[in-house]
């Protein structure tokens, strides 16, 4: 009898519980490149080769500790092209009874995992991902009865839970949960960023490259320059660069963009975590030990930890806690096609320029970029939820359905009608003018709101609340916004619909 041990694409920890009780007397590992999961949306470039050169760096990696392992690479000849054709390949070649693994990223993929038990009639013992600092159990007990499920509440039991910035009487360190205030300073003038570093690329990695240039040409995005860890002691690399060099200014500027400052001082660990190159607890422990140090201040290291700690477990919970109707849901009923601009930033919006340009040369814009600029923009125009979602699914290395789903749909659309956001992250150009210097460099003009010159996100915002004032004006977070409405003269608010109106039907053309 052997057990197929299935370690996918996102799961490449020694830790996953799909190795516990590796026997290497039955087990053999199965990791395989599959076209279908490669193409299900056009993934970023950078994206597919930070997949297969860490896939294929891991597998080395298991090989030379005498694991087992059955690689199937995207160019085998007989690669079927999908996970289950090649979980049935391996089943049918090694004689397998028993196949286990480790919950996987989306939802759907626990389908295939059952369809393995109905077609093949073996045993499939599918087992929770020990990765996360939560479980979906105690997800569901958590939000058992509760009205609002907010992130701030669920974070401070994690913290509790995990005694991380806890004192010893019980009480946060520093005396309060949220530094938040403290991090939301606009970029000072000439701001710049810590350098980052890069990789040697092995001749592992370099195949992987010319692979990708070659049969992935037509997908979203810049291959090369190539600065990705694609092991585990790279990654680590990621990590103490972090702490020592970037980690200290995190807070400060965690809301800041910058033209030309991609990175600013965000830590570009997320597609290492998720991909399981990293574990959230030691990225947690490192951020806490360097404020105990001296080596960080607090408000940097509690922001930092409540990204992790807080929003990565909470956002984990609402998928696997809501699916699979979650995806379903569409409250706003946005439906204008996505614009071509998000995929080749032809615009003349210099925020929105700048945030797909860095996404196309980095599989990567921050947090700020993807809530504020591109998301913002598509909550204001009403764009079609599903096609948003694909294209973040697309476009980021760290994107997984797991996490990029509720950010998407529920963060930045408001797309569930208010579990993730208790009110929509919808902003004006004065807001992008006072946390970016992009509209410097603008032809339009972020203070007007109508004429030629006005900055679109400024009408398309007030028409964006004037629309949806039923749903919003309850809203306890909301007054102010109506209020400031309702100051406006008739003949105004009139300007400012049909100024929105020539937006939508300039996004609809092509035009803006
Ligand atoms: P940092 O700013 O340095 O933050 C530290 C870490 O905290 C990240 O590495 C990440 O692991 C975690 N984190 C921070 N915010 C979140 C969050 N909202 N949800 C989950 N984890 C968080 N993150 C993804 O990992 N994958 C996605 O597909 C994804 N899609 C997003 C889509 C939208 C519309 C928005 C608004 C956010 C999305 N995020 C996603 C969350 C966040 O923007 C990224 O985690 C972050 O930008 C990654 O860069 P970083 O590692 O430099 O993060
Ligand atoms: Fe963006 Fe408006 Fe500023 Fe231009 S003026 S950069 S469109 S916010």
């Amino acid at each position: 009898t052997r057990t197929l041990h299935l370690v996918m694409p996102d799961q490449l920890s020694q830790s996953l519980s799909a190795l516990r009780d590796y026997d290497p007397a039955e087990g053999v590992v199965l990791i395989c490149e599959t076209m279908a999961e490669a193409t299900n949306v056009p993934h970023h470039k950078k994206k597919l080769a930070f997949l297969f050169a860490s896939m294929r760096h891991f597998a080395e990696e298991l090989t030379s500790q005498g694991f087992h392992v059955r690689y199937v690479q995207l160019e085998d000849a007989d690669n079927s092209g999908n996970v289950l054709g090649e979980i049935e390949r391996a089943v049918r070649a090694l004689g397998t009874s028993r196949l286990v693994a480790t919950r996987p990223g989306s939802y759907e993929m626990i389908n295939v995992l059952k369809a393995v038990r109905a077609d093949l009639g073996i045993a499939v013992d599918l087992r929770e991902d020990g990765r996360f600092l939560s479980t979906i159990r105690e997800f569901a007990a958590w939000a058992e009865g509760k009205k609002q499920l907010r992130m701030e509440f669920f974070y401070r039991e994690m913290r509790k839970k995990h005694q991380i910035l806890m004192e010893q009487d019980g009480k946060p360190t520093g005396g309060v949960w949220n530094f938040d205030k403290e991090n939301r300073k606009p970029p000072k003038k000439g701001l710049t960023s810590p350098k980052r570093i890069s990789h040697r690329k092995s001749a592992i990695t370099q195949a992987v490259l010319d692979m990708v240039e070659a049969r992935f040409a037509g997908h979203f995005g810049k291959l090369r320059p190539f600065h990705f860890a694609v092991t585990r002691p790279q990654a680590l690399l990621e990590l103490d660069h972090f702490i020592d060099h970037v980690l200290p200014d995190f807070g400060d500027y965690q809301d800041a963009m910058v033209v030309g400052e991609p990175y600013l001082f965000h830590s570009l660990l997320a597609s290492y975590l998720n991909v399981g190159l990293l574990l959230p607890l030691e990225i947690c422990r490192a951020a806490e030990e360097a404020y105990h140090q001296g080596r960080a201040p607090l408000n940097a290291v509690e922001g930092f930890i409540r990204q992790i700690l807080g929003w990565r477990e909470y956002i984990r919970g609402i998928y696997w806690h809501l699916m699979p109707h979650y995806g379903q849901r569409n409250s706003l009923q946005a439906e204008r096609p996505l614009p071509a601009f998000y995929w080749t930033g032809k615009t003349e919006m210099a925020c929105v320029a700048e945030a797909v340009h860095h996404t196309c040369d980095h599989a990567y814009s921050h947090h700020i970029q993807r809530l504020m600029i591109t998301g913002n923009f598509a909550l204001l125009a009403g764009l079609n939820v599903k096609e948003v979602q694909d294209w973040y699914l697309a476009v980021y290395s760290d994107a997984f359905e797991w996490v990029e789903m509720p950010n998407t749909l529920g963060m930045a659309l408001f797309g569930d009608g208010g579990i993730v956001a208790s009110k929509p992250y919808a902003a004006s150009g004065k807001y992008i003018n006072r946390m970016s210097n992009s509209c410097s460099t603008c032809r339009y003009d972020p203070a007007e709101t109508i004429g030629d010159c006005a900055c679109p996100f400024n009408a398309l915002y007030w028409d964006f609340l004037d629309r949806h004032r039923n749903l919003f004006q309850s809203n306890q977070r909301m007054p102010y916004v109506y209020a400031a409405w309702d100051k406006f003269t008739p003949e105004r608010q009139q300007a400012i619909r049909e100024q929105a109106a020539k937006a939508l039907n300039a996004i609809n053309e092509g035009t803006l």
